[in-house]
């Protein structure tokens, strides 16, 4: 349990106000335990009345992730387990201020699918499933809700599923519907470890292998032996549909013989920060501000 009381001082409500649809900021729970002593907002570990209790303009965090096949030499769940240290060291910042739903771990990986153990819901059943877990807390009344996706092929689906819910409920104006992806929140990681040699995220690649080797590195096998596979050009600018043994044999793309535990280290600090950044900009939204 992540409970604590605080001994000394009070604690302000999220955002920093009354909430606006609590009546009579009822605040004060009806069996003793007080939304002031309330530290940590894991929702998992929190009983109904301390969730109604809140504050419907505290952001609500969905991370959503994956769990398919990561090359020769990286586990199962990397994804998962990566987006799960993202959360970990962002909740550091902002659990008592940002609710946090429990990581989602079936994601869209169909494309991976011809390679064993990977586990995937089909496109339109994976942004259904997001979506209705948007809607859940729309009907409890809450107003921000971010995805924190720590999948590529989760990024389509969650962006489809959040305008497919804005257009069912678009008689409100007071929502705010936000799908981010944590590699891709603004910081080029290169500017802070110049002797990162990869320009992008692959898979099981570099950047993945490096923060595995720094959050478990007894589940990474040989990685200095694996051969890079190049990222390619797929005609681009246009968009080219693939799966992913159209692109790799051994199943990562990049350059994982690179990786050490120092540049995962340096990842996940420049991603774990541009999320708070993020999550600190949806707090500070007045409600209504379509730039902020
Ligand atoms: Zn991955």
């Amino acid at each position: 349990m992540t409970w604590r009381t605080k001994p000394h001082g009070k604690r302000s409500a999220p955002c920093g106000s009354r909430p606006r649809s609590d009546p009579q900021g009822a605040l004060r729970l009806p069996w003793g335990l007080n939304f002031h002593e309330i530290a940590d907002m894991e929702l998992l570990e929190m009983r109904w009345p301390q969730v109604a209790a809140l504050s419907k303009d505290t952001p609500v965090v969905f991370p959503i992730a994956a769990l398919e096949q990561h090359g020769h030499h990286m586990p199962l769940f990397t994804d998962s387990l990566l987006c799960g240290e993202i959360i970990r060291r962002a909740k550091e910042k902002l659990a008592d201020r940002v609710l946090f739903a429990p990581l989602q771990w079936l994601g869209n990986s169909h494309h991976h699918l011809d390679f064993a153990g990977t586990m995937s819901a089909s496109p339109r059943v994976y942004l259904d499933l997001i979506a209705d877990m948007a809607e859940n807390f729309i009907f409890h009344g809450f107003r921000r809700i971010v995805f924190v996706n720590g999948h590529g092929g989760n990024t389509l689906p969650a962006q489809q599923s959040l305008f497919e819910v804005r257009q069912k409920v678009r008689e409100r104006d007071d929502l705010l519907l936000l799908s981010s992806t944590y590699w891709s929140l603004g910081t080029d990681p290169r500017t802070k470890m110049p002797s990162l040699h990869q320009t992008q995220m692959g898979h099981a690649c570099e950047y993945e292998t490096s923060m595995m080797l720094r959050i478990a590195s007894h589940l990474v096998g040989d990685y200095k032996n694996a051969a890079p596979v190049e990222f390619g050009k797929a005609f681009a600018p246009a968009s080219r549909a693939w799966i992913t043994k159209d692109r790799t044999v051994p199943g990562h793309i990049g350059y994982p013989h690179l990786a050490t535990a120092e540049k995962g280290e340096t990842l996940f600090q420049v991603f774990s920060a541009d999320v708070v950044a993020l999550l600190e900009r949806v707090l500070a939204w007045d409600g209504k501000e379509w730039d902020a």
